[in-house]
């Protein structure tokens, strides 16, 4: 599970600064998929980074799987998301100069891992890449890049898995099956899903959607009923709620 209460965050400096995160609350339970939409500029992408433990709130709580993240070191931090937390970006970001099975086995051997290897091939077996394992990320296409990342994400068992606009560098098919993959491995794994999309299809597909302003929750709902839900009290119930 993940609990956010009023987060802030403000970035820059000096004539650049912008307060990005201006109070968020929010609660998503375990194995819960959640799409978050807005605007562009609504900080979105940054409230993702906060969840995932790669950008420090000023102010506010970030609690995951009960753990408070503020009072940890740089190092315990690091090695919690490594353990906790997947990552899938819009871009990929993979290393260009490894290969699909090195970029998904050298964070887990980094990690401490004797098989990263083994468990690396597995998973890319398991995303339909097992004939790409040597290839160079610039030998791939865009949806064999982000299997990659996907796989990559997968590895190490999170019980968290961050998307920001997986399908976003995507063409419409591309996009529907790595979001077909992405949904799958969440259900089978069991994960806790929060992703971030402009494609409406994509949201809909997710448990409940929110929707972000300008640095505020402006909605919290579930699904397509978020729409004419009233605006949420202090963090909505986790479920039950707006049939
Ligand atoms: P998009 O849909 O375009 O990806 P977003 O909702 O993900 O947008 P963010 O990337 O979270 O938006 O950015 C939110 C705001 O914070 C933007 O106005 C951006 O200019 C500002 N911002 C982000 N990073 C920094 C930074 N390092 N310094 C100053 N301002 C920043
Ligand atoms: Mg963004």
């Amino acid at each position: 599970a993940i609990r956010l209460r009023d987060v802030q965050l403000t970035l820059g400096t000096g004539r650049s600064t912008v307060h990005v995160l201006k109070g968020i609350d929010l609660n998503v339970q375990r194995g819960e998929s959640v799409g978050i939409v807005g605007p562009s500029g609504s900080g979105k992408s940054t409230l993702l980074m906060v969840l995932a433990g790669l950008e420090r709130a000023d102010k506010g709580l970030v609690e995951i799987a009960g753990t408070p993240l503020g009072g940890m070191s740089e190092d315990a931090l690091a090695s919690f998301r490594g353990r906790n937390v997947g990552i899938v970006f819009q871009s990929f970001h993979l290393i260009p100069n490894m290969t699909a099975l090195e970029n998904v086995a050298v964070p887990l051997e980094l990690a401490g891992s004797a098989d990263a290897f083994e468990r690396a091939a597995r998973e890319l077996a398991n995303v339909g890449l097992k004939d790409r394992a040597s290839h160079y990320p610039g030998e791939l296409s865009g949806g064999e890049q982000q299997r990659v990342a996907m796989a990559r994400a997968l590895a190490p068992e999170p019980a968290i898995l961050i998307a920001d606009e997986p399908t976003g560098n995507l063409d419409q098919e591309t996009g529907r099956q790595v979001a077909d993959l992405l949904f799958a491995e969440q259900a089978r794994r069991q994960m806790t899903l929060v992703l971030v999309t402009h494609d409406p299809a994509l949201a809909a597909r997710c448990g409940r959607t929110i929707a972000v302003r300008t640095g505020v929750i402006h909605d919290d709902g579930h699904g397509s009923a978020a729409a004419t839900v009233p605006a949420a009290g202090p963090a909505a119930s986790p479920v039950g709620d707006a049939a």
